[in-house]
């Protein structure tokens, strides 16, 4: 039997009884007790004691839809971010440096990008990446992942020609001769990430792929988080988990969102369900339309700024709700990707279809997104118990941009208060890359609502800063069916925490990003320390 006193801390335990605590008692892994100091002590006369000095301890973090894999793939991308990155030359700079660290035969990669952020306010080109990178292959990710930048190389190996058309569910930018200009929109550009990323998991090859979610995994404990949604989990990104998690190696609880074609290739080979304390795949992720920053959501009416249009479906309202009676009836959680009020509207349909009338929604069905969920979808939403995994970190990244594809309606987006209101669960989540996964930018943003222009998004939206840390927290949990395991500090459940440097529970809103991370804890065991509280860990 191993125990650990934690003691000497702030406690914000995120149950609903919620006394004072000032220590914890950490049994094989699993919280024994949590109160008085006196009262723990006595519990446990022999145990080893760690001080914290006054440090808050919250309940682990949780992320409730990130891509993982995707985060340790563009960990060793060149940082083409804005602010980091404010135009192209820099930008032009830091591809040039990459393609010196970047073995022969690999593209050279960057990533970040947003261009309504740079100071030209227009896309990088094919032309302007072939002056960083010229002979060689180079990709640059747009920070929403729904579009990129190649250079011609790339163009080339890629199979794209000038003369080509718009592919289904997608596009290419073109300059004024009708030219490719380098810019991939949507579905090809899926491909091309899904490809790229595959091509990096098959070169590092069987028994180091687990190093990629080990990246991941250092990059998201490093932010507080013991447990992660992967959101686009599929065969070889299994295996790369799976392999992590053998070895004892996984620095998340990973909860796997299985994307809709691979549900075949799971259930084949038997792997539905709960592998470890560490990896699941109970859910599956279909996506109904594309993203709000990209303006490729699929919505009533059109966007008024480029590249119009109304957004993209991906599916019809018959096929979708064929795949969620399907999914359901095969006892899998259903995640869907839903953005604009048509998707979403879509999506509830296909609910609807499926939830039997005063049943609820036992297998916890999603909405992942949920941006234009509007106060009368909301509704439905609610009366369905539709749980929602949303990002209030999109709103300082990703807001102004909002604003200009939604001047109407912008303050209605993503409006988690009213949503709470309607009787939703909404559970906190970055959708990290497109976003840093720091969850404490998430829950400032869902506390201010201020555009990194200092614009207010839907003041009347705001969350009070304890619903704002549920979001990642008790509410998180609940997204995932592991409320009894994780989410809180109370006996019984994983000794899953985080230890800060200050209580976010009084902290000033706009000071909750400095906070820092002094110990990520996951069963009991240090994941990370920024600080030496766990001596010889
Ligand atoms: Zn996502």
């Amino acid at each position: 039997m191993v125990e650990l006193v934690v003691e000497d801390g702030v406690f914000v335990t995120m149950a609903a009884d919620a006394g004072r605590a000032g220590a914890m008692l950490i049994r094989d892994g699993r919280i024994a007790m949590v109160g008085q100091a006196e009262t723990v002590h006595a519990a446990a006369s022999g145990a080893e004691v760690v001080r914290l000095s006054g440090a808050t301890v919250v309940p682990g973090l949780i992320d409730a839809h990130c891509h993982v894999a995707d985060v340790g793939y563009l960990a060793a991308a060149a940082d083409c971010g804005q602010p980091s990155a404010p135009d192209i030359a820099t930008i032009q700079a830091r591809l040039a440096e990459a393609a010196d660290r970047t073995p022969a035969g690999a593209w050279v990669t960057g990533g970040g990008y947003a261009e309504y952020k740079l100071r030209e306010g227009r896309h990088p080109t094919r032309a302007d990446l072939d002056r960083a990178v010229p002979g060689r292959p180079a990709v640059l990710y747009h920070t929403s992942l729904h579009a990129c930048v190649l250079n011609t190389a790339a163009l080339r190996e890629a199979g794209f020609a000038d003369g080509q058309p718009d592919p289904p569910g997608g596009a290419f930018g073109r300059d004024s001769q009708g030219q490719l200009d380098g810019v991939v929109y949507e579905a090809p550009m899926f491909a091309l990430f899904e490809h790229n990323l595959r091509r990096d998991i098959a070169r590092m090859g069987a028994g180091t792929s687990g190093g990629l979610v080990q990246a991941a995994g250092r990059r998201l404990a490093a932010f507080g988080l013991t447990a992660a949604c992967d959101a686009d989990m599929r065969r070889d990104t299994f295996a790369a988990f799976a392999e992590a998690d053998a070895g004892g190696l996984l620095s998340q609880r990973i909860y796997g969102l299985v994307v809709h074609d691979q549900v075949d290739w799971l259930l084949g080979a038997g792997l539905q369900g709960r592998h470890s304390d560490r990896l699941a795949t109970e859910a599956v992720k279909i996506w109904a339309d594309g993203g709000m920053s990209s303006r490729t959501a699929a919505i009533h009416g059109s966007y008024p700024v480029p590249p119009y249009g109304s957004g993209i479906m991906y599916f019809e309202r018959g096929p979708l709700t064929e795949m969620v009676r399907d999914f359901d009836a095969r006892g899998f959680q259903v995640c869907i990707h839903a953005q604009g009020d048509l998707a979403i509207e879509t999506v509830l349909d296909a609910y609807a279809a499926t939830l039997t009338s005063g049943g609820g929604n036992p297998r916890r069905h999603r909405i992942e997104h949920g941006g234009a969920m509007y106060p009368p979808l909301a509704e439905r939403a609610a009366a369905l118990g539709i749980v929602v995994a949303s990002q209030p970190g999109f709103l300082s990244a990703l807001g102004d941009g909002f604003a200009a594809a939604f001047p109407d309606s912008v303050d209605q987006l993503y409006s988690f208060a009213s949503w709470q209101r309607a009787g939703i669960t909404v559970a906190g989540s970055s959708d990290a890359p497109v976003i840093t996964a720091d969850p404490l930018i998430g829950i400032r943003d869902a506390i201010l609502r201020r555009t990194s222009d200092g614009r207010l998004l839907g003041p009347t939206e705001r969350l009070p800063v304890r619903a704002a840390l549920a979001l990642y927290t008790t509410r998180a949990a609940y997204a995932c069916h592991r409320e009894n395991e994780i989410g809180s500090l109370e006996p019984g459940k994983f000794a899953d925490f985080t230890v800060l440097d200050a209580n976010p529970l009084e902290t000033e809103p706009e000071r909750i990003p400095g906070i820092r991370v002094l110990a990520t804890v996951l069963g009991g065991t240090p994941v990370y320390q920024s600080a030496s509280i766990f001596p010889g860990r």
